[in-house]
């Protein structure tokens, strides 16, 4: 069955910007978020979105419903609470869940949700809002095949690579490992960058050698330079999305029953981190960085004779 309308729950940092390369094949689109003011201002862009109050109503209007929310909590919230989305779903229906959620609570709802004749894939992305702005995303899937068939044509315009990972969950359970790595990533390249700064090294010239060698890695390549050596900390990615996907792969490896000493000291470095912030709700992931400096007693900058 060809998906003919298309749900959309969760127009934040990614959702917003994702939404408008499915609306340019044209494709109706009914979109929700509890931040009405997100999807008012999508809805002015393209005469295809049509704005709803609650995900039953978008379910009733569509085939197949994205949700790109925090966390599996709200997803499952979204579709199994007050005015959810099985409330509006029809049999054959299918839910696509695009956030970065519990791979376990990902295999429960696909459970509940089968018991209502309604279908499921897990489609976690990467590559950020950068990917996102430019339809360029990293899709992970997991699912029964018939069902990720129906939903790649949803799903192409917002990915340049798209790869299957095998039953729901599976999509999941990848991307909270990829998180990891990112996250441990960003304690190497910070370890690395505030040696070779106070050594009196630029750390900006550190970041162009050690990319075109074999230390590179997602933090010397995106974040430093940009977020970091610049003084900015932004990045559109949330201190709490971070913090939420490294505690999410912490309990992968615990019910996996996995000896992950190395990860665990990266944890308890975020943790920290994560006390020291405090109120985290502005907070972007390079914060960690920013703790890390504190805790070093310096800055990885520029030397001052060359900002
Ligand atoms: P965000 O906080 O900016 O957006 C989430 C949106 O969900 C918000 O607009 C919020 O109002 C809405 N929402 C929450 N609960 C809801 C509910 N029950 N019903 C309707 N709307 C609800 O987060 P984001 O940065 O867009 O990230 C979304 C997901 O994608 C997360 O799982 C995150 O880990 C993942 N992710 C983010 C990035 C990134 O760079 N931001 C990259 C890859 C993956």
């Amino acid at each position: 069955m060809t998906i003919k309308t298309l749900g959309f729950i969760g127009t934040g940092n990614m959702g917003a910007r994702m939404v408008p390369h499915i609306a340019a094949t044209g494709f109706p689109i009914h979109i929700f978020d509890l931040n009405q003011d997100a999807t008012q201002s999508l809805a002015r862009l393209h005469n295809n979105i049509v704005v709803e109050t609650t995900a039953s109503a978008v379910a009733s209007a569509a085939d197949a419903v994205i949700t790109m929310l925090p966390a599996a909590p709200d997803v499952n919230l979204c579709a199994l609470g007050e005015d959810g989305l099985v409330e509006g779903f029809s049999k054959g229906d299918i839910l696509i869940d695009m956030s970065s959620s519990q791979p376990w609570m990902t295999v429960e709802l696909a459970e509940a949700l089968a018991a209502n004749g309604i279908h499921m894939i897990d489609a976690p992305v990467s590559g950020g809002t950068r990917g996102a702005d430019e339809g360029t995303l990293t899709l992970m899937i997991g699912g029964k095949n018939e069902h990720v068939e129906r939903c790649l044509p949803i799903l192409e315009p917002m990915a340049k690579y798209i790869f299957r990972t095998g039953d729901v969950g599976s999509g999941h359970a990848l991307k909270t490992l990829n998180n990891l790595l990112s996250g441990l990533n960003t304690v190497a390249a910070a370890e690395a960058l505030m040696i070779g700064t106070r050594f009196g090294l630029d750390p900006e010239v550190m970041c162009d050698v050690i990319n075109e060698s074999t230390g590179m890695n997602s933090a010397t390549k995106r974040n430093m330079k940009e977020h970091v050596i610049s003084r900015k900390f932004g990045g559109g990615f949330a201190w709490d999305l971070k913090f939420k996907d490294y505690k999410i792969a912490m309990e992968l490896a615990r019910v996996t029953q996995t000896p992950v000493p190395f990860s665990a000291l990266g944890f308890q470095l975020y943790e920290s981190a994560n006390t020291w912030i405090g109120d985290t709700s502005e907070k972007q992931s390079i914060e960690y960085v920013r703790w890390y400096e504190h805790f070093a007693g310096s800055q990885i900058r520029k030397p001052a004779n060359d900002r």
